[in-house]
């Protein structure tokens, strides 16, 4: 008798192609697992790696007072937040950090997410209806992508940091007719490192009567203890009313924030659908974030070693003849172009001992494939010296 046939298979027969073309192409993921992390030191599948590929910028994700902070925290409030932040997972935890990111940032107040791409996703429900006019920079983070395009809202993207493209956008006559106009931008760009030109989207928003949104996910703690690339440009809260960091990156935790007016915390607070509908973060997770961002304002010389470790990097790859760009952030891609060669060089510095991440499209353009190197404040200059060494003799050798 024949075997009912199970829709599983079908189905599998459907996605199968599809990842066998995604490998001949060298676009297909895989995940590594990784075994243990000692500052940047990573232990991967069996080989201790120097981890150049994540974004512990200041080297608190293995701080052992945030961990003291969470273990303590957890002991008090078990594990989950067992409820939704409107129902009853709102605990004093996460009051307490909403108040010193508040501090921090300069802001009225603070709202704290489960994650980068909620806040973006909640921004963008709270703040766009359909009809409404927003103008993205071509390379802005997919989860602002996604937030615009699940909103309904009008959007077009401008070239990278041209801001006579950006101001092409919002003075068209279809944004004029818009009941609001947004202008939202990475502060950092997550895959090049540089920081976008805020004082004059600052001014172009002004004269249009847009709002500037900035995403500082890469910005936030790594600049400067406070505001990041906004406060790098000298802009006042007036100027960016919406400032939006997350707490995965430089504060070593999870999470995300929104800062700003009272007014803007509470419309995401009743429209912000990705604050309503999940479960509150861990109260530990919340308490544990509140030491790591303590630490940041306290050791400022975990920022002063990151900055000289970009200056080591960035000297010794220019005599090297790397092709670096002028990114000045940790995030330091070598741009090589074609995939396959981005991932064959990213074996060879894996062979050295050396974890850097080939980012391939769809993450960035195509014919954009890079090494994105990222640099921490807990990397030894000797870690930084021997990247760049393996570097320069791969890159011929991978050609
Ligand atoms: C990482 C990142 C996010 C998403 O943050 P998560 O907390 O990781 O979800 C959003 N925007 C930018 C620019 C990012 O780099």
């Amino acid at each position: 008798m024949e075997e009912p046939r199970s829709p599983a298979l079908d189905l599998d027969a459907q996605l199968l192609p599809h990842l066998a073309d995604l490998d001949c192409v060298s676009l297909r993921r895989r995940r590594r697992t990784v075994a243990s992390v000692a500052g940047a030191r990573i232990s991967v599948e069996g080989r201790e790696l120097i981890d150049f590929s994540s974004n512990d910028y200041l080297g608190l994700a293995g701080h052992p007072d945030v961990a003291a902070s969470a273990r303590r925290a957890t002991e008090r409030w078990g594990t989950g937040a067992r409820a939704s932040h409107l129902i009853s997972g709102h605990t004093e935890e996460h009051a307490a950090l909403e108040r010193a990111l508040a501090e921090v940032t300069g802001r009225e107040r603070a709202l704290v997410f489960s994650t980068g791409y909620m806040a973006n996703a909640a921004l963008a429900s709270a703040l766009l209806r359909p009809g409404d006019h927003v103008a993205l920079d071509r390379l802005v983070h997919a989860s602002i992508i996604d937030a615009v395009r699940g909103s309904g809202a009008r959007f077009r993207r401008y070239a990278h940091g041209e801001v006579g493209a950006a101001a092409r956008v919002l003075g068209s006559r279809r944004a004029g007719e818009a009941r609001r106009r947004l202008l939202w931008t990475d502060g950092v760009f997550s895959m090049d490192g540089d920081i976008a030109p805020l004082p004059a989207l600052a001014e172009l928003c002004r004269e249009t009567g847009s709002v500037l949104v900035v995403d500082d996910a890469h910005g936030f703690g790594v600049l400067n203890a406070a505001c990041g690339s906004v406060d790098a440009a000298l802009l006042s809260a007036g100027d960016t009313p919406v400032y939006m960091g997350t707490l995965g990156k430089a504060m070593g935790c999870a999470g995300a924030f929104v800062a700003g007016s009272a007014a803007l915390i509470d419309t995401l607070v009743q429209h912000g659908r990705a604050y309503a509908y999940t479960t509150a973060q861990p109260p530990a997770l919340a308490a544990a974030t509140r030491r790591a961002l303590e630490l940041s304002r306290k050791e400022g010389w975990r920022r002063d070693q990151l900055k000289e470790r970009i200056a080591l990097f960035r000297n010794r790859a220019t005599s090297a003849g790397l092709p670096i760009t002028d990114s000045r952030t940790p995030i330091q891609p070598v741009i090589v172009g074609d995939a396959r060669r981005a991932m064959r060089l990213a074996a060879a510095l894996e062979d050295e001992g050396l974890l850097v991440a080939a980012i391939r499209p769809p993450t960035v353009p195509q014919g954009s494939a890079r090494l994105r190197i990222t640099l921490s404040a807990v990397h030894e200059r000797r870690w930084v010296t021997d990247l760049v060494d393996v570097l320069a003799r791969s890159w011929e050798a991978c050609a």
